[in-house]
């Protein structure tokens, strides 16, 4: 009887029936099992080890139930079979050769194929496993929900060197920041830490002070190059502000930044002054305090967050502007009255133009410094206003799609 058995070579692209070029026959298996799809088993042998398979008994066994792997799967049987110890004892997840063999009785009772199947099945199953633990981990695609969203923050720092060295000593340094707690630790950890090339080996530094509220990075960036550079910004400029003989450098940096607060640029920003080392403070220049609408606040900055509701309740309708009566439709055009107990929603037009008109301030300006809710009376401050709106606008960015044209609920304030 003429005896013939298909080897099939698993290559990277390998695929139920490989091409003929890689079959190779060998004797003692019958040949009637050559290019029955059914039948066939495939020895699962990489084309490494094909190649001395003529004169080698130590062949790699796979059953059929093998090619139903998933093709992501197989692809690396290449790799899975190099790694198979030559010594079959040793094989995993391989029954016997006699076993595999016997499989393919054509004959057989249906108990024993339903029992063959089943421990395919399981044979499977474990060699899935196996693979599995060898493959990188699939990529999970996770989702992040928002819960809540950082409140902007702007400042522009001073910071004075406590160096042992003279040349360093009390000197000072200008800087930006959205976050002062973390820039402090970088300046003092030096340039590898992401501190100033300025500021490196030249401290330990104190951050003293930082001015903080500006409506966005573009007039924090402008405002800090003009306390750099008062010579020559066009802002300060004809101040002609020079440091004084009996001036420490830090009054002198005092002075620069109480002359820019009171500045035409930066005059109408609703900004804070900020002493975050109280016992450093000092008193503002006579000459030039600051404008009397610059809030005075002490410590350290804590970050505020803002709380991005999942509930419809916490969302309320834009509703319509108190003042032109007609609908708010973006939430970017909405702006709304500081006060806890009004629920005014204006359009940030209208409300410009009101305040203006009151001060009589229509043809100089865009918008107002200050102004009162036109329904309650509330007092505030335009930079206030903006900042809520702001605040609005990035929770409407981030929260469930079906509450991108509402606002969110006024009670629901910072997180601390
Ligand atoms: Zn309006
Ligand atoms: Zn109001």
């Amino acid at each position: 009887m003429e005896t013939t058995l298909t080897l099939s070579s698993d290559s990277e692209d390998d695929d139920v029936t490989p091409p003929p070029a890689k079959r190779r026959s060998i004797e003692g298996v019958p040949k009637s099992f050559d290019g029955d799809k059914k039948a066939r088993f495939s020895f699962g042998v990489s084309s490494r080890i094909s190649e001395d398979v003529a004169d080698s008994d130590d062949v790699e066994f796979r059953s059929t139930s093998l090619l139903k792997t998933p093709v992501s799967l197989r692809r690396r049987s290449i790799s899975m079979s190099c790694m198979t110890p030559r010594d079959p004892s040793k094989r995993i997840n391989e029954p016997p050769a006699n076993q595999i063999c016997s499989g393919f009785v054509r004959n057989e009772d249906d108990d024993d194929v339903a029992m063959r199947e089943e421990e395919e099945r399981d044979a499977e199953k474990e060699t899935d496993l196996n693979l599995r633990a060898l493959l990188s981990p699939e990529k999970k695609k996770r989702k992040e929900k928002i819960t809540e969203v950082q409140n902007e923050f702007y400042g522009v720092y001073c910071l004075i060197s406590r160096s042992d060295r003279p040349c360093y000593k009390n000197r000072c340094y200008i800087g930006y920041t959205v976050d002062p707690n973390r820039r402090i630790m970088q300046h003092n950890g030096g340039r590898f830490k992401g501190g100033a090339k300025k500021t490196d080996s030249r401290g330990p530094w104190d951050m003293v002070c930082v001015v903080h509220g500006f409506p966005n990075h573009v007039a924090a960036l402008r405002f800090e190059w003009a306390w750099q550079n008062p010579t020559v910004s066009k802002t300060l400029k004809e101040k002609n502000l020079k440091k004084e003989r009996k001036e420490t450098p830090f009054a002198y940096q005092l002075r620069i930044a109480c002359q820019l607060m009171n500045s035409d640029t930066f005059c109408r920003f609703a900004l804070t002054f900020r002493w975050l080392i109280t016992k450093e403070e000092l008193p503002f220049p006579t000459s030039c305090p600051p404008p009397e609408h610059i809030k005075l606040k002490y410590g350290k900055v804590k970050k505020e967050m803002s709380l991005v509701p999942a509930k419809r309740e916490d969302y309320v309708e834009m509703g319509e502007c108190r003042l032109c009566g007609n609908d708010i439709e973006k939430v970017w055009s909405l702006v709304r009255c500081i006060s806890d107990t009004c629920h005014s929603h204006f359009h940030s037009k209208c409300l410009a133009a009101h305040g203006l008109k009151r001060k009589n301030e229509y043809t100089e300006h865009i918008f107002p410094l200050k102004a009162t809710c036109p329904t309650c009376g509330h007092f505030f401050l335009w930079g206030d206003v903006i900042r809520e709106q702001r605040r609005i606008i990035k929770i409407s960015t981030k929260c469930a799609e079906e509450f991108r044209n509402l606002v969110v609920r006024k009670d629901l304030q910072l997180i601390n």
